[in-house]
């Protein structure tokens, strides 16, 4: 099946340029929107930032079962990082992206340039879309504008690709809600595929940003994941949340390795803080190891 590249011509060279079997080159929002025209069906598509690994695979695979025509978007997207964060130095692997893709079947990959998304700057962007409430706290509070710049790129790209089914990793918990609540808010028509975490052998949930730890870092990253599954044992096992939580909270500050940013249970359907028993929850963390900032979760659903 050819794969038809939708790309970045700030970004790295492009490998179907060499290659006949991949006939569609094409660079912009109209482009894009030409082949979408062309799709006979429904359009699955998979937001990422690149830097596939497994995770971002599975919601790949994910997305193929379905049998519609299938899109990875890859666009580090400057809007969702704050000044001091790191968006010069995220992983960009384009070719081995391409190739991902191209193994696993997709159809398409958009990866516009940044000035193709913002011609004005992202500093220039004269209408952002405000994220619903719930991106307020935790994310919200640690990466202020973060969920502002996630509800305006996946907006824009959403009427740009018209997808019938987006696919979003529960890894990023908080996200999947507010891209959920904002679906439904504002009607957009489109729906919302959640996808579960997946994590390497020893536990530690898979992210691009993984790729920043030295060895000895990633020997210590799986602490967070022993976390949540002991503060898991425990509330299955009859203990307060917030009891659960300090010790949770303990743990990590033991272990003098992580600067927690937070330790919080929700509701895991509408986030609220106040959990009511027959409720499922969601316990989530965030903590800096050694600068490197990695993010967690895990849903308690029985
Ligand atoms: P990113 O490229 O990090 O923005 O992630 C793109 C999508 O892949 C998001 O919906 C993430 O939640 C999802 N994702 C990233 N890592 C994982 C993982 N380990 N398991 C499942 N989904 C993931």
């Amino acid at each position: 099946m050819p794969l038809a590249i939708v790309k970045n011509k700030e970004q790295n060279s492009d490998p179907s340029d060499k290659n006949p079997e991949s006939p569609l080159l094409k660079h912009t929002v109209s482009e894009f929107r030409q082949w979408r025209q062309e799709v006979n069906g429904p359009l699955a598509i998979v937001p990422t930032m690149g830097a596939l690994h497994d995770g971002h695979l599975s919601l790949i695979k994910m997305g193929r079962q379905l049998g519609h025509k299938l899109a990875v978007w890859i666009f580090v997207n400057p809007l969702q990082f704050g000044p001091r964060e790191d968006f010069g130095s995220y992983p960009r692997t384009f070719e081995k992206d391409l190739e991902t893709c191209s193994r696993a079947g997709v159809d398409v990959v958009f990866c516009p340039s940044v000035s193709e998304i913002y011609p004005h700057g992202k500093d220039n962007c004269a209408t952002v879309v405000p994220p619903p409430e719930l991106a307020g706290i935790l994310e919200g509070s640690f990466r202020p504008g973060f969920f502002t710049g996630v509800a305006t790129v996946v907006t824009k790209f959403f009427n740009i690709m018209r997808p019938d089914i987006a696919m979003f990793g529960e890894k990023d918990y908080q996200q999947l809600l507010v891209v959920r609540q904002m679906v439904f808010d504002l009607n957009l028509p489109v729906s919302i595929q959640a996808v579960p975490i997946v994590r390497a052998q020893d536990g530690l949930a898979l992210s691009s940003r993984n790729a920043y730890l030295t060895l000895e870092q990633r020997s210590a990253a799986p602490l967070l994941f022993q976390t949540l599954k002991m503060v898991e044992t425990k509330i299955r096992a009859g203990q307060p949340v917030e009891q659960a939580l300090n010790e949770g909270r303990a743990a990590i500050e033991k272990s003098k390795r992580f600067e927690l940013q937070y330790l919080e249970a929700r509701d895991s359907l509408t986030f609220a803080p106040h959990l009511e028993a027959e409720n499922p929850l969601v316990v989530l963390v965030a903590a800096k190891l050694q600068g490197v900032r990695l993010i967690d979760n895990i849903v308690l659903r029985d």
